[in-house]
């Protein structure tokens, strides 16, 4: 019978976007721009088409299946014709519906509801009107009641269990002593094998969907989680100099003092500001002035340890969170690096006709104290530097 394609028929109920406003598919998100929501649409029509065709070829299956039962004297003629023009009836419809773009108008375009309808109804039907193939209408019943979980919303997931098993009791009342496994000759056999094979065939196309479907929705979170570490990156990342920015350094010195309340261990805060940096732009234009600011980003990113982090902190001034650091070594690495930056080459980094230096100021950070404090005092050290006469370090005042 029906059973193998007979799950994909309920893919296209599955497949089938929600309408509309929230978390449709198909429909175009109200945010998304059209072409998203047109990609959508095609892939959902293209899907249900697909889906729809193996639902047609299942039924046929399950109707040629039928034909045997009927020629070999299980199934009457009438019932035999009843149910094909039921389920040719059915069919017909959804595939006018789809065909025509009527189904979009619903509130469930997969029409979910009116496959379930069809098969489970023509199941039933048969059931009562042939008992003599019960075995097949009951296969046909719970592969179409399993197709269930495919609904759109858990009411009509229920509606559909319970619908079909009080229906299912009802016929076993009714027709009961008369239901039959068709297995008393060879034919009945052969035909009775068919219904199993159709649907362990069934059975195996609906876990390859599942698991297709799965695989690609791994594939869609991996992906999101991607994007979503860049976005996290980007979030905390300077555009122009590529070192951390406000945001990013801050949260890096939190993470520092909270490490070092924990430990007990030193650690310092540097505050670099380029001197005389408006000249670059007041001679050469803004963006000249943008290419010396990346190029002192690169020397910093160069010339720190990799545990220090570095961040702008706003303008052209940058922050240095120096782990593990006490003032007098902060002192001599930040030295080291002011002379490093007086050697570079910057006319060559950067196609600036420039020297550039600067003046840091360098705190450490206090047990308890606010990392704003630690700040001040850096501040504090850096003014003193600027006004001392520029590209020096300056350690903060211990009071
Ligand atoms: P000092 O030695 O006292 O630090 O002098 P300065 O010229 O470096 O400092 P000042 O605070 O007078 O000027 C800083 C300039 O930096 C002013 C501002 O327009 C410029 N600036 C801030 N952010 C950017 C930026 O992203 N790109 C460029 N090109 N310039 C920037
Ligand atoms: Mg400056
Ligand atoms: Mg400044």
């Amino acid at each position: 019978m029906a059973y193998i394609p007979w799950c994909l028929r309920l893919s296209p109920v599955t497949a089938l976007p929600n309408p509309p406003p929230a978390t449709s598919l198909w429909a175009p998100h109200p945010a998304s721009a059209h072409t998203d929501g047109e990609a959508h649409r095609q892939r959902w029509l293209r899907r249900t088409w697909q889906l729809h065709f193996f639902v047609l070829l299942s039924h046929l299956y399950a109707f040629l299946l039928l034909v045997g039962f009927c020629i070999v004297g299980y199934v009457p003629e009438a019932v035999l014709g009843a149910y094909g023009l039921w389920v040719a009836g059915g069919m017909g419809f959804i595939t006018w519906a789809y065909a025509s773009g009527w189904c979009h108008k619903r509130r469930d375009p997969g029409l979910f509801l009116v496959h379930q309808a069809v098969s489970i109804l023509g199941a039933l039907g048969l059931l009562v009107a042939a008992p003599q193939v019960a075995f097949q209408a009951l296969v046909m019943l719970i592969a179409f009641s399993a197709d269930g979980f495919l609904a759109r919303s858990r009411a009509s997931f229920a509606a559909t269990w319970v619908l079909t098993l009080l229906a299912v009791a009802a016929a076993f009342f009714w027709v009961g002593p008369h239901m039959r496994m068709p297995t008393d000759a060879l034919p009945g056999q052969l035909l009775t094998i068919g219904v199993v094979l159709g649907s362990v065939a069934r059975s195996i196309v609906l876990v390859t969907f599942f698991r297709g479907m799965q695989y690609r929705l791994s594939v869609a979170n991996d992906k999101l989680g991607a994007a979503l570490a860049q976005i996290e990156t980007l979030v905390r990342s300077d555009e122009l100099t590529g070192v951390a920015n406000r945001r990013g350094i801050m949260e890096s010195l939190h993470r520092q003092r909270e490490l070092a309340d924990r430990s007990q261990l030193p650690f310092c805060v540097a505050l670099l500001d380029i001197d005389h940096f408006k000249r670059i732009n007041d001679h050469y234009g803004h963006a000249a002035g943008d290419r010396v600011l990346r190029v002192f980003g690169a020397l910093l990113a160069g010339h720190t340890r990799a545990v220090d982090r570095i961040g702008r902190y706003g303008g052209e001034e940058f922050l240095v969170v120096m782990p593990d650091t006490a003032t007098a070594q902060a002192a001599d690495a930040l030295e080291r690096l002011r002379q490093q930056i007086v050697a570079a080459n910057w006319t060559g980094m950067s196609g600036v006709p420039c020297d550039m230096t600067a003046t840091i100021g360098v705190a450490q950070y206090r047990a308890g104290e606010s990392v704003d404090a630690t700040i001040r005092r850096a501040d504090e050290a850096l003014d003193r530097g600027k006004a001392a006469g520029r590209n020096r370090v300056v350690v903060e005042t211990i009071r």
